[in-house]
């Protein structure tokens, strides 16, 4: 195995190795870092799989990329303490599954990514004896992912700024409860007021001392660990030795999620297809159907909230893996190879009315409760199968990916099947935990000095 190299899909930037991606975040031209060439599984590499643990399996796809940057010891550690929840696979009829990836401490997919990002960038920080403040705004959910998953590292300390009014009581807690090296602050503004401050932090001379970083979701270290629960399901549902392929379909925003999927696919998963399942903010489906890519502004807002994305940031890094070249704004520089990644992709968008109602049909009819998200994902492999309906067998597997726990959508699951959905663990107690955050007013100078006060 030799290094893996990372290249920027702007192209302008000097490829850096996996360390220099992680703690760079985006690239000094603006793109996104990509591997330059992704390492691949035997097929008896994947077939040893089977009986491994899911952190076992996250060491055996990790260390592909990481063995000449970190010692196989401290790789498996890592992984380990990540990877302490399960990843259930619920059977709804057939071999169709749903796999859920709610059992973390947000009851997020993006736990998934985030611990094992926190804990690499932990790795690395002190083996230099550095430190590193993240900094970054929420309007809810993606605030509190980032909190949890930094929760408690060394080296590591995270500033989380939300808008007073804009967050909902439980998304708050999940974030001011925990205390420690991670503290909250709200602010009298608007989420954009919020992102507006830490951008202007970012720029700031006087606080280069803090070693700022961002963790958002174009990080690189957010993108192995995505890839490693397609190997998993295919590990406990698939049968290598008998050249079986399988299905998923992915409810995505931004993209990431997707993305894991096709590097696992690069790596030598025997996937059949990928359903790429939108809201109405339908720019990737409309690409694949017309070839045009159009930027949706401002984007749609849908019930499935963390999917309004208009333009999503992990589109350069899918043209990129297809041979094309996309900038920051969505314009294409090269064309990517459209009849390849239509081969591996059906997209298509969802609308609200849909996601309510094949939520209520998927509980109805199977007793599988899911939320807005999975059930996005759940409509768009149903339309799959009416579009090929040669794969829609018995002995076809397939697997739809349900990104968050129902309890996070209360007044939905209420408003269409009547009842409360219970709590995961994660969840319960949350409303008697003392809360602790700051307040300040939506003013740079505030900010700022609260800042250098404090580290
Ligand atoms: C972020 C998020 C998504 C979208 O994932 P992407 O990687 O951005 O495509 C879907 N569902 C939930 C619940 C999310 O939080």
């Amino acid at each position: 195995m030799s290094q893996t190299l990372y290249y920027s899909t702007n192209l302008k930037a000097n490829k850096v190795d996996f360390k220099g991606a992680l703690l760079k975040g985006l690239a000094p031209d603006g793109g996104l870092y990509m591997p330059e060439s992704i390492p691949v599984f035997t097929g008896s590499e994947m077939g040893s799989f089977r009986s491994m643990a899911y952190y076992d399996i996250a060491y055996q796809v990790a260390r592909k990329y990481l063995h000449e940057e970190i010692e196989d010891s401290e790789l498996l550690g890592l992984v380990k303490d990540a990877y302490n929840y399960d990843v259930p696979l619920e059977n709804v009829y057939d071999k169709k599954y749903i796999m859920h990836l709610d059992q973390g401490p947000t009851a997020s997919f993006k736990d998934f990514a985030a611990r094992m990002m926190g804990r690499l960038m932990q790795y690395f920080l002190k083996k230099e004896n550095n430190n590193l403040l993240i900094l970054t705004a929420t309007s809810g959910d993606t605030g509190s992912a980032i909190a949890n998953a930094f929760y408690g590292l060394d080296n590591i300390r995270v500033v989380v700024l939300f808008p007073e009014t804009e967050v909902t009581e439980r998304q708050r807690k999940q974030m001011t409860t925990l205390h420690k090296n991670v503290q909250i602050i709200s602010i009298d503004g608007k989420f954009d007021d919020c992102q507006a401050l830490v951008k202007t932090a970012f720029n700031d001379a006087e606080l280069k001392f803090l070693n700022l970083s961002s963790a958002n979701s174009i990080n690189i270290g957010r993108l192995i660990p995505q890839s490693i629960y397609y190997f998993y399901a295919y590990s406990r549902l698939c049968d290598i030795t008998k050249e079986e392929k399988i299905l998923f379909s992915v409810p995505s925003g931004n993209f990431g999620d997707l993305m894991g999927g096709l590097i696992a696919y690069k790596m030598g998963l025997p996937v059949k297809k990928f359903v790429v399942a939108t809201n109405k903010n339908d720019e990737v489906p409309e690409y694949f159907l017309t070839g045009n890519y159009k930027t949706i502004v401002p984007s749609l807002n849908c019930i499935s909230s963390a999917m309004n994305v208009g333009h999503p940031s992990n589109m350069a890094r899918i043209v990129a893996l297809y041979g094309g070249v996309m900038n920051e704004k969505g314009e294409v520089i090269r064309s990517p190879d459209m009849e390849a990644m239509k081969r591996d992709m059906f997209t298509i968008s969802i609308d609200d009315k849909e996601t309510l109602d094949t939520l209520k049909m998927v509980y109805n009819r199977h007793g599988v409760l899911l939320e807005p998200h999975g059930s996005v994902g759940w409509a768009g492999l149903r339309h799959y199968f009416d579009f090929v309906p040669e794969d829609h067998t018995a002995e076809q597997v397939a697997v739809c990916l349900e990104t968050a726990h129902p309890a996070k959508f209360p007044a939905e699951i209420q408003d269409i099947l009547g009842f409360d959905p219970e709590l995961p663990e994660s969840m319960v107690g949350l409303e008697e935990k003392e809360e602790q955050f700051v307040k300040l007013k939506n003013n740079y100078d505030i900010f700022r000095q609260y800042l250098k006060s404090n580290y």
